[in-house]
């Protein structure tokens, strides 16, 4: 029977009176008789107002590691309510969640606290040039920094007609300040060269290269080993600092995160989602004579929310988890089985398709090879992949309905969730294959 979602779309339209297109983050809408909201979650598993089960795939975009009200985390989140709120002072358990971030991450070898990816990384870009004098910086095509004027610019490789040609530089949206992009070296995510084109002729103005090891709002495309290292020898070599944003594979793609992963170590690095399994917490972690700089250099960094008790209580239980369990080890094997069991459904239909980055969060994606830069996105046939994304929905496993977005893994899916995806799994191909075929769209096959 076809999911009735009666219940979200009367509140949708209750909550248009009052919340600009229904929702509090644009990406949460997803158009009129579409837009879901949720009634509660449990381990893998979310149901909306209608009471419609789904399979998580998004996890908040990441956060929820261990499963939706993990009753652990929860219960150290309420026993941290206990103390209170916040107080304008510290608590004893900030020094605690640092040393455990410390330990599991090295570049981390001090620690302060914000509340969200984007905070974290803003703190981390002002204490680049804090400590450098240089307000320039490079983000490589692809990335996602978060929601502050400085890193809300793209390349515009949809709109690009031609693939040898460069992609236009655009802000996301409106209101971003066009000053700002003159600050803003934009290179090719995997590029050494045109990055070492760059830093030797701009290095003195130019503070840090942000850089997110795994590409986590494109495909999930990683960084090749080769172009992690040189990212690592061309900021040292050029004097400028090197911040790795590992707001998405933090403590998910490995216990010290991309870092550990590749072996490499950034002058800063952040930290976030799956930190406290969706409580509002996040880190920025670097080298100690860098750090410092808060407070002692003149970099300024606080904010009245910054380490609540209930969140860094949720931290501290996370991270404990994350640390002397074997559950990232049983996340990653799960998204590896996922995506063998698609790659089944697919090549027995003769569909090209490949997988990006690491199966904890994993893209999939519509051609025989797997991107290497954002500008591969493009050549895939994604449009197979939003008419295959709707389906899934409908029917009970919620990816992102952009192909963009990896698929996350939690500790909480398991052989059950595999089963179900997998068969709505096919039946979505099947019927994309046929609905596309009729509509007269051109399929990967
Ligand atoms: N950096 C990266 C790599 C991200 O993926 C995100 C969020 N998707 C952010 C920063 C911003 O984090 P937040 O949404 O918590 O502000």
């Amino acid at each position: 029977m076809p999911r009735s979602l009666a219940k979200s779309n009367a509140h949708f339209r209750r909550a248009l009176a009052t919340l600009p297109l229904g929702v509090s983050s644009n990406f949460r809408y997803w158009g009129e008789g579409k837009t879901l909201y949720i009634k509660r979650g449990r381990g893998a598993r979310i149901w909306d107002l209608d009471d419609n089960e789904y399979i998580d795939y998004r996890l908040g975009y990441g956060p929820v590691i261990l499963g939706h009200c993990h009753p652990e985390v929860d219960a150290a989140a309420r026993a941290g309510q206990e103390i209170g709120t916040v107080f304008a002072l510290s608590t004893e358990r900030e020094a605690v969640v640092a040393e455990q971030i410390s330990d599991m991450v090295p570049a981390a070898e001090l620690v302060r606290f914000s509340n969200s990816g984007t905070e974290a990384v803003m703190a981390a870009l002002r204490l680049a040039r804090g400590v450098t004098g240089r307000d320039g910086y490079v983000i490589l095509e692809g990335s996602y920094h978060g929601l502050f004027d400085a890193v809300m610019w793209q390349a515009d490789v949809e709109g690009m007609s031609d693939p040898s040609q460069e992609p236009e530089v655009r802000p996301f949206g409106k209101g971003v300040p066009g000053l700002v992009q003159q600050l803003l070296w934009h290179v090719p995510y995997n590029d050494a060269q045109r990055l070492e084109d760059v830093l030797r002729k701009n290095s003195d103005r130019i503070a840090a290269v942000l850089i997110e090891p795994i590409l986590g709002s494109c495909c999930g495309i990683p960084a090749t080993p080769e172009f992690f290292r040189a990212v690592r020898e061309l900021t040292e070599r050029y004097g400028v600092l090197m911040i790795a944003d590992e707001v998405k594979t933090g403590f998910r793609v490995a216990r010290g995160g991309a870092q550990q992963l590749y072996g490499v170590k950034a002058d800063i690095c952040t930290m976030a989602k799956a930190m406290a399994n969706g409580y509002p917490i996040a880190a920025i972690g670097g080298r100690e004579d860098l750090m410092r700089h808060y407070g002692g250099g003149g970099v300024t960094h606080g904010g009245t929310y910054t380490a609540g008790a209930m969140p860094l209580a949720a931290a501290e239980r996370t991270l404990l988890i994350l640390k002397d369990t074997d559950v990232l080890a049983r996340v990653s094997a799960y998204g590896l089985r996922l995506q063998e069991g698609m790659a089944r459904i697919l090549t027995s239909r003769g569909i090209r398709h490949s997988f990006a980055g690491h199966p904890s969060m994993g893209g999939l994606f519509f051609r025989e090879s797997p991107p290497r830069n954002y500008r591969d996105w493009k050549l895939s046939d994604y449009t197979f992949y939003d008419s295959l994304a709707q389906y899934l929905i409908e029917n009970g496993v919620v990816c992102e309905p952009d192909s963009r977005e990896p698929w996350f893994i939690s500790g909480a899916h398991d052989d059950d969730c595999l089963l179900k995806t997998l068969s709505v799994f096919e039946a979505g191909v099947d019927a994309t294959v046929r609905d596309l075929a009729r509509t007269g769209t051109e399929a990967s096959a």
